[in-house]
C-alpha cells in the first residue's frame, strides 16, 4: 500500500532518481497543490534537485505550476500542482446488489461515475466481470483526450489472494476460488486494446487504504478500517503500510469469536462477531415483526426516536464495544474508522473516546472515526491501487502505457 513516504533509499542513480519522482508524485496526488519550498522540507532534497524533478514531472504532463495565494510580502509564490486530466485510473466497487464505478483523475478527482444494479441470486462471475468491463467503456468515454488510463482496481468483499486476483471466498456473492483478475483482464480485452492490469483487492483492505492517502487515517501510522454489511471485515494498517501476513487474507476479524453461546456462523463456527454485529443482527435485534426492510429502515426509526429500533441499536452496540476492544488490545492503532452501517452504530458505543473492554493505555490512544470519504473510501482505495505503479515510478509507467488519443 502506498500509505506513506518511501524511506529514501536506493541502490542507483537511476532508482534514486524514480524513488524521488514517485515522493513528489505521491505527496502531490494525496495533498494536491504545494509549494516549492514545501516539496524541499518534504522530501529533504536540494531546492535545485526538487526544481529538476517538477521540471521532468511538468514535461511528462503530470503536473503544472500555478501562482500560489499572495504571502505577507505581496509576491505569490508557485505552487506544483498535479493534472487530474494527465493520468486517469477506473476504480470498481462490487457489492451484493450493485457495482459502483468511477473515472478518477491524478490527485483524486472524479472524472466520471457509474452504477449498475444486479440481483443478488445467481450472480456469476461471467456475468459481473461482463458488466465490469461494459462500464469500463462507458467510464473510459468520458476520459479527456490527453489522458493516460494507468491501472483498474476492484475492490470485492471477500477473502482474496491479492497476488493473483484469486478470490478465494466471497460467501455474499456465492463465490469460490474464482479467478476474477483473470476474467476481467480477458473481459476488458474485448473492449480496449492492450488494457492496462486489473487489481483486485478486498473491500476493507481498499477502505483502509484510501481512508489513510485521504481520509481519517491520513498522516497516521497504524490505522484499522472497518466495513460492515452483512459481514464484517477489517482493513489493517501498521507503520504506514498494509500487513504483510502469510496469504493476504488478515483482517477477517467477522470471524473472532465473542460469544460461545451466539449463533451458528457460515464459516462454521459459533458466535463469530458478524453474527452479532451484521446486518442479520440488526435486523433479529429489532425483531422481525417490527417488520424494517433492512437496516437503514431502523436506522432510521432510531433516530425518530422509535424505541424498540433505539433499545436493538444499543444492544448491537454492546458487542461491537467487546469486538473493538480485543482489536484495540491487539493492534493499539491510533484510529480505528468504522465503515458502512457500523458507522451508524458510533452514537450508541457506550464510550466514544475508545472501547470499554480495551484496556486503559491501549483505549486512551485510540480515536474512534467516521470515514472522512463517506461511503466512498473501498471505491478510492480502488482507484489508489489502481495508482500504485504510477506512484512508485511516474515516467516509467507513463512511458509503458498508452494515451487514450494515440
Ligand atoms: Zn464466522
Amino acid at each position: 500500500m502506498a500509505a506513506s513516504l518511501p524511506p529514501a533509499r536506493a541502490a542507483t542513480q537511476d532508482d534514486i532518481r524514480r524513488h524521488n519522482l514517485g515522493r513528489i508524485t505521491q505527496h502531490l496526488h494525496a495533498s494536491g497543490a504545494t509549494t516549492r519550498s514545501d516539496l524541499v522540507a518534504l522530501t529533504g532534497l536540494n531546492r535545485s534537485t526538487v526544481g529538476v524533478l517538477v521540471a521532468e514531472l511538468s514535461e511528462a504532463g503530470l503536473v503544472r505550476e500555478v501562482a500560489g495565494p499572495a504571502g505577507t510580502i505581496g509576491r505569490p509564490s508557485l505552487m506544483v500542482e498535479p493534472i487530474a486530466e494527465s493520468v486517469v485510473v477506473l476504480a470498481f466497487e462490487m457489492q451484493v446488489e450493485r457495482t459502483i464505478g468511477a473515472l478518477i483523475g491524478l490527485g483524486g478527482q472524479v472524472l466520471g461515475r457509474l452504477e449498475s444494479r444486479h440481483r443478488r441470486e445467481g450472480y456469476r462471475p461471467a456475468t459481473a466481470v461482463r458488466q465490469v468491463a461494459t462500464m469500463a467503456a462507458s467510464l473510459i468515454a468520458l476520459a479527456p483526450r490527453q489522458a493516460t488510463w494507468v491501472g483498474t482496481g476492484l475492490s470485492v468483499a471477500g477473502v482474496i489472494d491479492r497476488s493473483s486476483g484469486l478470490v478465494r471466498i466471497a460467501p455474499n456473492l456465492g463465490w469460490r476460488d474464482v479467478p476474477v483478475q483473470e476474467l476481467l483482464d480477458r473481459a476488458m480485452s474485448t473492449h480496449f486494446d492492450d488494457p492496462p492490469q486489473t487489481i483486485v483487492g478486498n473491500d476493507s483492505d481498499l477502505g483502509a487504504l484510501a481512508e489513510v492517502v485521504r481520509g481519517a487515517g491520513r498522516g497516521r501510522q497504524s490505522v484499522l478500517y472497518l466495513t460492515g454489511d452483512v459481514g464484517v471485515g477489517c482493513g489493517i494498517v501498521l507503520a504506514g503500510s498494509g500487513m504483510v501476513d502469510a496469504g493476504g487474507y488478515s483482517g477477517e476479524v467477522g470471524h473472532m469469536v465473542v460469544n460461545p453461546h451466539g449463533l451458528a456462523c457460515h464459516c462454521g463456527a459459533r458466535g463469530c462477531w458478524e453474527t452479532e454485529i451484521g446486518a442479520d443482527a440488526i435486523l433479529r435485534a429489532a425483531g422481525p415483526e417490527a417488520g424494517y426492510a433492512d437496516v437503514a429502515a431502523v436506522f432510521e426509526a432510531a433516530a425518530a426516536g422509535e424505541p424498540t429500533a433505539d433499545r436493538a441499536l444499543r444492544s448491537v452496540a454492546t458487542w461491537v464495544d467487546i469486538g473493538l476492544g480485543n482489536l484495540v488490545n491487539i493492534f493499539n492503532p491510533q484510529v480505528i474508522v468504522l465503515g458502512g452501517h457500523l458507522s451508524h452504530l458510533l452514537p450508541y458505543l457506550a464510550h466514544a473516546d475508545g472501547p470499554r473492554s480495551a484496556l486503559f493505555a491501549t483505549r486512551e490512544q485510540a480515536q474512534i472515526a467516521l470515514p472522512a470519504l463517506g461511503e466512498d473510501s473501498t471505491l478510492f482505495g480502488a482507484a489508489e491501487a489502481a495508482f500504485e505503479a504510477l506512484l512508485l515510478d511516474p515516467l516509467g509507467t507513463l512511458s509503458r502505457s498508452r494515451a487514450l488519443a494515440s
